[in-house]
């Protein structure tokens, strides 16, 4: 097949547009570099069947593609609150203008949608059927409306226009080629311990994630994508539930660290808790997450720590 990877050249978009190949598709990786980067696919552009395109999602695009996975758009805090404006753009006018390629030349779309849809969840875990308790106005809403508003066009266009959709509701999920200022969570802790800095807490740290490691969610994705007749949401992560603070310890005892902790204030409208039902996942993709978190982690710090520390070791 032909597929396209929007937002390719970013984190999970990278490792997505590797194992497409390694599969043997053909992959053309669109992406406007605001948080994703070449390094991430430096290995991919010598093979004949990638193909790399600057292009920003939110103007119109024509192209002859089999699938697409929508992944544009900056998914830390940090990046997608850098210019809120831009972040709702993306959401919104990148997903109608792929819903309608989609269309036009009749491809299977899946949309990387999010755990931030529940917003902070007064249901705990979080099923699909939860509608979600979102503020509307709030400094993260550019990013959770955003989401809602592509889930709606996505249902929407299957309903009026039989287009053949799939949602992921990605929950947190981590691994090499985060960037190192990326300013979520993980990425942050692994680079403060590694450099013998205080791992910054924000709040108590007694709020929870569940983090997913990034060939687990790939995994789960391209099986996603590949299942009929799916156009339900579907939430995708791992559901080991940790609280920020025994995150902390984790990272720290896997980059042998003796950084301090300190607590500086809990940004506005964080979530105080979040874990993924994932039953729909597991039965109807036969899909479950196997990466602990303490492996995930050493992954993820053996990518990091010759970045950080300019010793030689796994190039990700
Ligand atoms: P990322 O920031 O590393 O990747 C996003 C990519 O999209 C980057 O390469 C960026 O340059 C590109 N991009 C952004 N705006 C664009 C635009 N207007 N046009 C073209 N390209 C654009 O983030 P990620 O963690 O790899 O996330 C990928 C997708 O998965 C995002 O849609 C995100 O919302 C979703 N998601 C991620 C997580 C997570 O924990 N990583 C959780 C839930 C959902
Ligand atoms: N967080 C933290 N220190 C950091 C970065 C994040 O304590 O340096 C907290 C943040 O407040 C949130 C959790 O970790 O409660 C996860 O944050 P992240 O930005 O990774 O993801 P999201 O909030 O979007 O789930």
């Amino acid at each position: 097949m032909r597929i396209l990877v929007t937002g390719g050249a970013g984190f999970i978009g990278s490792h997505l547009c590797e194992q497409l190949i390694n599969e043997g598709h053909d992959v053309i990786c669109l992406d406007n570099f605001f948080t994703g980067r070449r390094e991430n696919i430096l290995h991919l552009l010598d093979n004949a069947r990638f193909e790399l395109l600057r292009h920003d999602v939110i103007e119109p695009i024509l192209l002859e593609v089999d699938q697409i996975y929508n992944l544009a758009c900056p998914a830390s805090p940090i990046h997608y609150q850098y210019n809120p404006v831009k972040t709702v753009k993306t959401s919104v006018m990148g997903m109608i203008n792929m819903l309608g390629l989609a269309k036009r030349v009749r491809a299977r779309i899946l949309q990387a949608s999010t755990s931030e849809v529940y917003g902070d969840p007064l249901v705990h875990p979080q099923p699909e059927e939860y509608w979600g308790n979102v503020n509307p106005i709030g400094i993260r809403s550019c990013y959770d409306e955003g989401k809602r508003i592509a889930e709606t066009l996505m249902m929407d266009y299957h309903r009026q226009n039989h287009v053949d959709t799939r949602i992921a509701r990605i929950f947190n999920t981590y691994g090499p080629r985060m960037l190192e200022n990326d300013g979520r969570v993980v990425s942050n802790f692994v680079v403060q311990a590694l450099q013998g800095q205080p791992l910054t807490l924000y709040g108590a740290g007694d709020q929870t994630r569940s983090f997913c490691y990034v060939d687990d969610l790939v995994r789960a994705l391209i099986k996603l994508m590949n299942t009929d007749g799916l156009h339900e949401p579907v939430n995708l992560g791992n559901p080991t539930e940790f609280t920020i603070k025994q995150l902390a310890s984790e990272v720290m005892e896997v980059c042998k660290s003796k950084s301090e902790l300190v607590h500086l204030p809990l940004p506005d409208d964080d979530p105080r808790q979040r874990k993924p039902d994932i039953s729909r996942a597991q039965t109807l993709l036969g899909w479950t997450p196997t990466i602990q978190l303490r492996a995930g982690l050493e992954r993820t710090v053996n990518y990091f720590r010759p970045r950080i520390l300019g010793e030689p070791g796994s190039v990700g």
